[in-house]
């Protein structure tokens, strides 16, 4: 079976097929792993994701457990108290992008049914009722029984497929900086999993992962355009200094420092979920499938999600069927947390006094009850 895309969704989904016994080819575009060291936050859904696949151990050792949040207040910084008693807010856990990407890797790699091949850009895929083809922009063709888009937001295996219109830019730019933990003190957060500094036009997120010894900050800003010919660039500590003119000391004292380390921007893109899923012998899941706002941390939660429920139902039923009923169970669900996600960024422009909305999306625990390990199919 063929992989595309060496993410979070790609390897998972490996991993899922491996451990059914299915030989797996996964093909990244990139010459070398090597994921930006961010943070990521995993929902409780995903974390059970992850012990089904055997990961439960190595989780227990590289992510940092959940507490529950603490919002503050833009301008005075005092805490806010509504999700500081959300009990699915604890369960939780925070990790560095690329210990999860490690974690992953090295658990397929012990499979001897897999292979990677790196500097591998997938150009477009052919089926016939005998296989599926890849071709690579080197020439290269693979073929397969099976073959599955994991390739990202600008999927090549949707376009190529199913033909569907590029993600627009949102009017959110994501800008992505590290600090040392001790910086966390300014943050008067011990104990807390993570503090969010939320205003009108701009939020500010930071929790600790690599075992507590960074800690990650995130700021979402809205911008008209986005100019870049990528969707990353060095981001100018000038500019996020501005934005956080009026939030309070700490929150200025943290953006002052990203100066110091490297500062990235990252242009939001989302677009509606895809009508169709799968088409004859290719499949699609993570963001291929649906490109999320960060507000409520969930894309690679529902990456993971996707790959345990695809890999039982591959497991369980023929491939059409398979294929049926894994787009059954995950496209309301993805669907559901692409608009929470949306409705969450309002609900952080509205929080006042450190306190979130009634409505607010994170304090509903439907969207992070979820079990993809037993959602019958
Ligand atoms: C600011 C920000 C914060 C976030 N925070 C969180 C969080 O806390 N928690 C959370 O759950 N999610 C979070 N997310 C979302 C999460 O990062 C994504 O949803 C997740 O990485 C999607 O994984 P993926 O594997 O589907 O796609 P990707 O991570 O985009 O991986 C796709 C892979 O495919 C490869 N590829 C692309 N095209 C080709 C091709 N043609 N041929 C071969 N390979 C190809 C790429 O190189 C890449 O390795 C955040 C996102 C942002 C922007």
């Amino acid at each position: 079976m063929i992989v595309i895309g060496g993410g979070i969704a790609g390897l998972a989904l490996s991993l899922a097929l491996l451990k059914d016994g299915r030989r797996v080819t996964l093909c990244e575009q990139a010459s070398a792993f090597s994921p930006v060291g961010a943070g990521i936050t995993l929902s409780p859904s995903a974390c059970k994701a992850l012990a089904w696949l055997g990961l439960e151990d190595g989780l227990a050792r590289l992510a940092e457990p959940g507490s529950p949040p603490v919002l503050r207040d833009w301008s005075t910084g005092n805490a806010g108290t509504t999700m500081a008693a959300v009990k699915h807010l604890s369960d939780t856990r925070r990790i560095s992008r690329a210990d999860l990407h490690a974690l992953l890797l090295d658990a397929a790699e012990k499979h001897l049914d897999f292979e990677v091949l790196t500097g591998s850009r997938l150009s477009g895929v052919e089926q016939s009722a005998s296989g599926v083809s890849a071709t690579m922009d080197d020439g290269r063709e693979i073929a397969g029984s099976l073959l599955f888009g994991a390739d990202g937001a600008r999927s090549v295996v949707r376009d190529a497929v199913f033909g569907e219109a590029a993600p627009e830019f949102t009017g959110y730019v994501a800008w992505r900086f590290m600090l040392p933990a001790d910086a966390a003190t300014l943050l008067h957060m011990a104990g807390h999993g993570a503090t969010i500094t939320a205003g009108p036009d701009a939020s500010l997120t930071c929790y600790t992962v690599g075992q507590g010894n960074l800690l990650n900050c995130v700021a979402i800003t809205r911008s008209d355009e986005w100019a870049a010919e990528g969707w990353s660039e060095r981001g100018d500590p000038a500019a996020l200094d501005a934005i956080f003119a009026t939030a309070h000391p700490d929150a200025r004292a943290l953006v002052a420092m990203a100066g110091d380390v490297g500062l990235y921007r990252w242009g939001l893109f989302d677009r509606p979920v895809v009508p169709r899923w799968h088409s004859g012998r290719v499949a699609l899941l993570g963001d291929a499938a649906h490109p999320i706002l960060p507000f409520l941390a969930f894309g690679a939660g529902l990456a993971i999600e996707d790959a345990v429920v695809l890999g039982r139902a591959l497991s369980s039923f023929p491939t059409d069927e398979a294929f049926d009923r894994y787009e059954a169970a995950r496209r309301p669900r993805a669907a559901m947390i692409h608009a929470a996600s949306r409705k969450q960024a309002e609900a952080f422009a509205k929080a006042k006094s450190g306190d979130l909305p009634e409505k607010s999306p994170m304090l509903s625990p439907e969207i992070f009850g979820h079990d993809p390990v037993a959602v019958p199919l």
